[in-house]
């Protein structure tokens, strides 16, 4: 056992590694667990589902992340218990781990609001694992399509986004590039004009979290890139070959990407703590949780609040909530009083497509076109984990704006193979199944 105080952090995604990136200098051990061997860089994940990036460009291995931090050991492992008053955590191999210090920070799970059908034939878009089963469905449909041009009447080609928030804007813009741009080139006797991406949205704006200016040109931008609009529509049941809205519409598709809801990870029911909206952790303002000074939630799972304002499931909230428990274990330790969490607004953007975002800086200023997608790239290539993942997406990302061509077109596993071998009784789960998934609903 170490002589240090135990800080045990739960999920290695923004905030898991902001809060143990601020301990280096500590004197604690901490102990971090995900339910995966690698971060995950969620903003991009859209670009693994239509093949413009590698999975492994998104993904960093925890190990190689802090090779030369030496009070971090890392553990593979999904948690499936907390016991508060003993100050254990168990996990999903039954071992218990005792902690002096608890941070959750198992990041949010996708709702959908109790939908007939979404859970079964919705394609999520949380983790690695929904990416590239995406980009299989996605490329599947069009060899169906290749094989048999008659599917097409079935809805195989209709691609329908719910949510026209940043990552339904961002997905359904991508895939124009791909089906309008790219797909001609390599599939010579399909008729892949007949693809169609369709939004559907409940609310009446595309966007609607940023500026009006934006949102204008970002509708326009989609309706220009060929995508189709459905606003003021909300699903009303989801089928294998289907999406029924509720004002009675029915939309033959084969793929329907669920982008529309949020919920705190499972981890904060676990807990057994007051929740607010979406499962959000409730929290003091320092993020501890209430009455429990040894137990912090951060980034998507809590209800993170700055001056009194609850803030939005962002990158930005997650990393830098997590650093500021980071360093209030540290005042602790130093014997000292926590400050409340203070955010750093710098604005927030969304790409619309190849050559196309919207930027919206705190001083409500406001950009858009190709410099605001400049600025996007630069933005996002910063933050990505680790040399190799910058260097290879940049590399991705230039080889695509020169050629038009994109690199992750490969179909991992095709449905029929993965049954053949599941009915084997091999380890492995069919498309669509909770594997790699563990601890979240999608
Ligand atoms: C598709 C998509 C696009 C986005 N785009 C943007 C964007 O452009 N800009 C922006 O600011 N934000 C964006 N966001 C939001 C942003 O990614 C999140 O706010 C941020 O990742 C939250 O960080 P987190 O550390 O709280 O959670 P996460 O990054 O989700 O990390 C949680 C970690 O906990 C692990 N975990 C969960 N449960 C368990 C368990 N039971 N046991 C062990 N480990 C567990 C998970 O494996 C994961 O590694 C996007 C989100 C998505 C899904």
């Amino acid at each position: 056992m170490s002589k240090y105080p135990h800080v045990v952090i739960v999920g290695a995604g923004f905030a898991g590694l902001g809060v143990a990136e601020q301990l280096a200098h500590v004197p604690v051990h901490v102990t971090l667990i995900d339910r995966h061997n690698y971060h995950t860089f969620q903003p991009l994940l859209y670009q693994v589902a239509t093949s413009l990036l590698n999975a492994e460009d998104v993904g960093a291995p925890v190990r190689s992340i802090f090779r030369s931090q030496e009070n971090v050991d890392f553990r593979l492992g999904t948690v499936t218990g907390i016991n508060v008053p003993g100050r254990k955590i168990q996990l999903n191999d039954g071992e218990e781990i005792s902690y002096d210090y608890l941070v959750l920070a198992g990041g949010a799970t996708v709702n959908y609001f109790g939908t007939p059908g979404a859970a079964e034939h919705a394609f999520p878009l949380y983790t690695l694992m929904n990416a590239v089963r995406l980009r299989n469905q996605v490329m599947q449909r069009f060899e169906a399509a290749a094989g048999d041009p008659t599917v097409i009447n079935d809805g195989a080609l209709n691609f329908v986004v719910v949510g026209a928030g940043p990552t339904g804007v961002e997905t359904a813009g991508a895939l124009s590039d791909l089906f309008y741009n790219l797909l001609p080139n390599d599939y010579h006797q399909l008729a892949t004009d007949k693809a169609r991406i369709i939004i559907v949205e409940m609310g009446k704006e595309v966007l609607a979290q940023f500026k009006e200016n934006l949102r204008v040109y970002a509708r326009q931008e989609l309706e220009d890139r060929g995508v189709e609009l459905r606003l003021g529509e909300a699903v009303a049941e989801v089928g294998p070959t289907f999406v029924r809205l509720k004002s009675g519409e029915e939309i033959k598709t084969h793929t329907l990407i669920w982008a529309a809801g949020v919920q705190a990870n499972p981890l904060a029911h676990l807990l057994g703590m007051p929740q607010g909206r979406g499962g959000r952790v409730k929290l003091n303002p320092d993020l501890s949780v209430p009455d429990h000074p040894e137990i912090f939630v951060v980034g998507d799972m809590g209800e993170v609040a700055s001056e009194g304002k609850t803030l939005p499931q962002l990158g930005s909230v997650a990393m830098q909530s997590g650093e500021h428990v980071g360093r209030q274990i540290a005042r602790r330790i130093a014997g000292e009083e926590t400050q409340a969490f203070e955010y750093w607004d710098k604005g927030f953007m969304a790409t619309i497509g190849r050559g196309s975002a919207v930027v919206e800086f705190p001083n409500q200023r406001t950009l858009h076109g190709p410099l605001a997608y400049f600025a996007w790239l630069g933005v996002h290539l910063a933050l990505l984990n680790g040399t190799r993942n910058r260097i290879e997406t940049l590399w991705n990302w230039g080889w695509s704006a020169l050629t038009h061509d994109r690199a992750a077109r490969i179909i991992i596993e095709r449905d029929d193979e993965t049954r053949s071998v599941t009915q084997s009784g091999a380890d492995v789960a069919p498309p669509g199944s909770k594997q790699g998934d563990l601890g979240a609903s999608s």
